[in-house]
């Protein structure tokens, strides 16, 4: 990840810890969606048993490794709604790094 943007020059990892809201986004998405996916298949009556709690537990493993990126993407849209950047403390130390005219 380009950290801060080149084009706007955001920054995306505003302090330590930042990004570690992305995994609330990542788990609910997964889970919302192994939860689903369990369903369909239990009632579509498409697999049974062991079949389907290893078609869950893979989807459960592989998902949130690929929906890594996305769930960092959802976790900043969410931040910037509710805390856009830069802020009155971000702003000040922005305006400190810059030359004087
Ligand atoms: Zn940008």
């Amino acid at each position: 990840m380009q950290d801060p943007c080149g084009n706007c020059g955001r920054k995306f990892d505003r302090s330590p810890g930042y990004l570690l809201g992305s995994i609330y986004f990542n788990y609910g998405v997964t889970a919302l969606l192994v939860v689903v996916i369990y369903f369909s298949l239990y009632f579509g009556k498409v697999l049974a048993g062991r079949q389907l709690l290893a078609v869950t537990a893979g989807f459960s493993l592989l998902f949130p490794v690929c929906f890594f990126r996305h769930a960092r993407g959802l976790w900043i849209a969410f931040d910037e709604v509710f805390d856009p950047w830069p802020n009155e403390e971000e702003a000040r130390a922005l305006a400190k790094d810059k030359p004087l005219p």
